[in-house]
């Protein structure tokens, strides 16, 4: 499990403009942008702008503006791209055995007919 939280990791590196994103939507909070291997027609990345290393760690230790502010941008950019209404997945994978690959809280945001075991023809 990770504990310290690392400067250098990539969305750091993405907070601080020093690594382009494919911005979705940003505030005080948060940042969101696409995923760059997505696996869904929609599939995006919500991070906290604060230095948290996984969902545990932003629950543990986060603010109550900042864990409100996170679910509120989840809320608005699910609705912005349209998935509301018909439903996504949110996943925050965490640590070692959650398969965690980059060091700062993130939830993936995937939308776009995966829940079904199989697609309806029309795609729907
Ligand atoms: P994890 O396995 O940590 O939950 O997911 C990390 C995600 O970050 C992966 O889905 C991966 O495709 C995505 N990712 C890794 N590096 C970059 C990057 O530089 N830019 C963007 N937009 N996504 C990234």
């Amino acid at each position: 499990m990770m504990h310290i939280y690392d400067d250098n990791n990539i969305f750091a590196k993405i907070l601080r403009g020093e690594i382009p994103c494919d911005k979705v939507y940003e505030d005080d909070y948060v940042l969101a942008f696409n995923d760059i291997a997505p696996k869904a027609p929609v599939h995006v990345l919500l991070i906290p702008k604060g230095s948290y290393i996984s969902i545990d760690d932003f629950g543990a230790n986060g603010s109550a503006e900042e864990i409100k502010g996170f679910y509120a941008a989840l809320a608005k950019i699910a609705r912005e791209k349209g998935i509301a209404e018909t439903g996504f997945r949110s996943i925050a994978n965490t640590g070692v055995h959650g398969g965690q690959e980059v060091a700062h809280f993130h939830v993936h945001i995937l939308g776009g007919n995966i829940g079904r075991k199989t697609a309806r023809p029309d795609g729907s």
